[in-house]
């Protein structure tokens, strides 16, 4: 099966890409580079004893992605391709709905042209908005706080009508929870440009010396210690699950909707100290205050995606650690070039 991977030289699709190879499917990887590297292609090599072919363009060009649907043979796509940074995209919202809706908009046009009709999208949890319900069910209301959390609700809706509209669509949207980890060899892992957002990455840095201390933001949330609650999941359970849900979603009409998460939260305290053990190190940090925007806590209820695809985070929070550790510390730069 030839599996279209757009956004394939990022975080996630790397790495599922990588899985992907070790079930014996072929992708075919279509980025822009706007947000990740082609040295990843190398390393994809290293692991997976193959280099997968590669395409360097971008979603929006219709053109362009009628010609690789064609001459690769494309029977189903994983779409990971999207910009994600929930700050940026409050400055900049046009660029948001610009890639994440229009290009999937591009992409879905070009698929029903040349009659591809399996997708998986990268939904987020962020759809949830700011629930106080937890754990979160599929069936929980949906809201959206910013440009990127809307940019994704936008996109399930658009794959719910069209859906709706034509049986022989099997769309799945699968909503991340905080994908984190690296892969177990050291050689490829998340490689954020500039100041890391997210906490994972940003611990990572101060472990290796890039950053003097980790500023924990609010430690005045309901919640055990005071400091934001997540369901962090390593990301290679998370490209498993993509795995399954392709599986699932051929030939089964509809739009399928799956949390991908652990089912347990972790506070940011616990996680710096889980990193603590995985480095050697007592890790820095102050409490500074919250950051607008988060919840206090998030964290799946993942019991759908284990009855209906056979699939659950296997993964330990050690292990995330210990592979997020090994990465950044064999790269402490991130992939060169
Ligand atoms: P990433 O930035 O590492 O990967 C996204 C890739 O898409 C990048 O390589 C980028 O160059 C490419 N891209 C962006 N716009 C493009 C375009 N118009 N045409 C072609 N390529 C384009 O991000 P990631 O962490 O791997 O996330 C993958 C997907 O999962 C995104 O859609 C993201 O919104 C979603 N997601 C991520 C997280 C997370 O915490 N990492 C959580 C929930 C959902
Ligand atoms: N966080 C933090 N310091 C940082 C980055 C994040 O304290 O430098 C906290 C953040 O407030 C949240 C948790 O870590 O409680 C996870 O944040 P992240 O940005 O990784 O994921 P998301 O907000 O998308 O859940």
């Amino acid at each position: 099966m030839n599996v279209l991977v757009t956004g394939g030289t990022g975080y996630i699709g790397s790495l599922t890409s990588v899985q992907l190879l070790g079930a014996g499917l072929r992708p075919v990887l279509l980025d822009n580079l706007c947000n990740s590297k082609a040295a990843v292609l190398e390393r994809i090599e290293r692991v997976a004893g193959v280099r997968p072919r590669f395409i360097d363009g971008d979603i929006r060009d219709r053109a362009l992605l009628d010609r690789v649907l064609r001459e690769e043979g494309i029977d189903s796509v994983i779409h990971f391709a999207g910009l994600k940074a929930v700050g940026e995209s409050v400055e900049m919202p046009l660029a948001y709905y610009d890639n994440n809706v229009n290009g999937t908009l591009v992409l879905l046009q070009a698929l029903r042209e040349a009659r591809v009709r399996t997708l998986v999208f990268s939904s987020s949890a962020t759809v949830y908005g700011d629930a106080q319900v937890m754990p979160l069910r599929e069936d929980a209301p949906t809201s959206a706080t910013n440009p990127y959390g809307r940019s994704k609700l936008m996109v399930e809706q658009i794959l719910a009508d069209l859906a709706a509209s034509d049986p022989s669509w099997s769309l799945t949207a699968l909503r991340y929870f905080n994908p984190v980890g690296a892969h177990p060899s050291g050689l490829m892992g998340e490689d954020p440009q500039g100041i890391p957002n997210n906490l994972m990455p940003y611990i990572a840095q101060v472990a290796v010396g890039r950053r003097e201390k980790l500023r924990v933001f609010g430690n005045d949330y309901p919640t055990p210690d005071g400091t934001g609650v997540r369901d962090y999941i390593h990301v290679l359970d998370l490209a498993d699950g993509h795995l399954a849900a392709l599986r699932h979603g051929h030939g089964r009409p509809g739009l399928h909707v799956f949390n991908l998460g652990t089912g347990q939260g972790h506070s940011v305290l616990e996680m710096l100290q889980a990193f603590g053990r995985a480095c050697g190190k007592t890790l820095a940090h102050e409490i500074a205050s919250r950051r607008p925007g988060d919840v206090a806590s998030c964290w799946a209820d993942p019991a759908h995606a284990e009855s209906t695809l056979g699939w659950r985070a296997r993964r330990s929070l050690d292990e995330m650690c210990a592979d997020t550790w090994r990465w950044q510390s064999m790269n402490p730069e991130g992939y060169p070039g």
